[in-house]
């Protein structure tokens, strides 16, 4: 079947599909479409300063801060981190779509500061690799005095500002489903199960009893491996800590329309959480 379609391919248009296959994936192309649209907002800030070296190039570790409307006390602060492994763009290019998302509907993220990290692993974005082009599966790395330095810079951030929450997205090709992984924080439970649910009008869920290793129930994992992308170990209280996992394999607008919906749903969610503990 490949072969008949190479050969019925003319010969430039063979040429070009090819080159597109072993070229690297782009970061600059996934990231120009909301660069256009950050350049006239009033919400999104960009940061490139976050800088590291690989193989002699030098990278970013691009971070998007989008501002919502004001909600009356400090804005709470959410961060979202995609493709820490990089061969699961599917959620670098969900963060984008969800940053356009509230670029058009901000109220949305009213109250909120967001800091949104779409290539988490720029080199293994790049490669199509899970790990960084260094060999290291850098979500195995955290708190674990790591000299990758796409970690240390992580934790940096993670530090300097102090998130409420965390969210995370990943893409898993062992999975027949949407699932989620939390601690067993009654918060996280509140919160996950409207955001699978959310995620459900999209993409099938995974109602094994086992996912990747760990007993499961109604899509949720509560265990998860030590060294994965979280909040310091030091802080106090613990900050909600959220994994989005999508399965491989179905179409890029459903599997975008999914981390969106569950996004937003957990945002709603967690606004209401914080309205509620303030009238106690
Ligand atoms: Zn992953």
């Amino acid at each position: 079947m490949r072969n008949s379609l190479s050969v019925a391919l003319p010969a430039g248009l063979a040429k070009a599909a090819s080159f597109r296959a072993n070229a690297k994936r782009s970061i600059a192309e996934l990231l120009a479409p909301l660069d256009r649209v950050a350049a006239n907002s009033p919400n999104i800030v960009i940061n490139r300063d976050a800088r590291f070296e690989a193989d002699g190039e030098s990278y970013v570790l691009p971070r998007y801060m989008f501002v919502g409307p004001k909600g009356g006390d400090a804005p709470i602060r959410i961060g979202i981190f995609a493709a820490i492994h990089g061969d699961e763009p599917e959620g670098a290019y969900a963060a984008v779509q969800f940053l356009q998302f509230l670029e058009l509907y901000a109220d949305l993220a009213a109250g909120y500061c967001l800091s949104i990290y779409p290539v988490c692993n720029p080199t293994g974005f790049e490669d199509n690799t899970r790990h960084s082009r260094r060999g290291k599966d850098l979500n195995r790395e955290f708190w674990r005095k790591s000299t990758e330095p796409e970690v240390g810079l992580l934790q940096a951030e993670l530090t300097a500002r102090s998130f409420h929450g965390i969210i995370s997205l990943h893409v898993d090709d062992t999975s027949a489903g949407f699932y989620g992984i939390v601690n067993g924080a009654t918060l996280n439970k509140n919160l996950i199960e409207p955001a699978l649910k959310a995620a459900d009008a999209f993409l099938p869920l995974d109602k094994r009893e086992v996912i990747d290793g760990f007993p499961a129930r109604n899509s949720i994992v509560r265990e998860s491996f030590p060294g994965i992308l979280s909040s310091p170990t030091s802080v106090r209280p613990r900050p909600f800590e959220i994994v989005l996992e999508a399965p491989k394999g179905h179409p890029a607008y459903l599997t975008e329309c999914a981390f969106v919906a569950a996004l937003q749903s957990i945002l709603t969610n967690y606004r209401k959480f914080i309205a509620y503990a303030q009238n106690l």
